[in-house]
């Protein structure tokens, strides 16, 4: 079902007394809303956030795992690992993920299978690197990014699905897409869901955009019709602003 959704990224960032202190404090000050609110802690310190936060609102999501369901993968998570210690949402397919540890489309409709089968819910992403956008493909980028890592899947799976439209460009650079811009793409995504499946499908699914939102420009572009909120990476690690963009929601 579509909702509004404030995703924190924590990324390789805040050891297990920090976790502690930034989940305080946005414990004890979330605003009532009825976006949902999620933060995604290194792995290391899921189970301690997943406690931390019992009694709130405020949801735990992994930020990767692997398709296998065990076996010989240094340094790898499962999906029963996740499940095991409470986590039932991943953020598959993060540019980070992409650019520096290789994940391809195809990779990632594996990671996807597998969290389906295992009854998951999954934080989509994918989106444009600069050149595509300077050369005018950010359109068809985004669309094979779709096709490649979703559109195999049954129409069903999509209620498991959060899209998350993140612009490589826009990603730890301060430069954000512009609300047009963001809703452009929003709107072609929509269309391109419809498409693919349904009108049906294209209108429940959120879609979150993520790109440097700060408390300054959250507010204008949650305000376009075709976002149901953001994915928010740095500051999402300061409780302030993480506070004030749930607010802007
Ligand atoms: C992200 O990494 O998903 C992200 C959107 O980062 P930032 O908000 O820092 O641009």
């Amino acid at each position: 079902m579509r909702s509004k959704i404030v995703a924190g990224n924590w990324k390789m960032n805040n050891n297990q007394d920090e976790t502690e202190s930034l989940l305080t404090d946005l414990k004890n000050n979330l605003p009532s809303t009825t976006a949902e609110v999620i933060v995604a802690p290194t792995f290391v310190n899921l189970a301690q956030a997943t406690s931390a936060v019992k009694d709130s609102a405020i949801q735990v999501a992994a930020q990767n795992m692997h398709f296998a369901a065990n076996g010989a993968f240094t340094g790898e998570i499962s999906a029963d690992m996740l499940l095991n210690i409470g986590i039932d949402t991943v953020i598959i397919g993060h540019s980070e993920r992409r650019a520096y540890f290789g994940e391809t489309d195809e990779l990632l409709a594996k990671k996807v299978a597998t969290a389906l089968d295992n009854n998951m819910r999954i934080i989509f992403c994918f989106g444009e690197e600069l050149e595509d956008r300077k050369s005018g493909n950010h359109f068809k980028v985004v669309a094979s990014q779709l096709k490649n890592g979703l559109f195999s899947l049954p129409a069903d799976a999509f209620k498991s699905i959060v899209l998350a439209y993140e612009p490589v460009w826009a990603i730890g650079t301060g430069e954000t897409a512009s609300p047009e811009q963001a809703q452009e793409m929003h709107a072609f995504i929509r269309e391109t869901l419809s498409e693919a499946y349904s009108s049906d499908i294209a209108q429940e699914v959120s879609i979150l955009y993520g790109g440097s939102v700060k408390p300054g420009n959250a507010n204008e572009i949650f305000s376009k019709p075709d976002v149901d909120g953001g994915l928010i990476g740095g500051a999402s690690l300061v409780a302030d602003d993480f506070l004030a963009i749930v607010k802007a929601i």
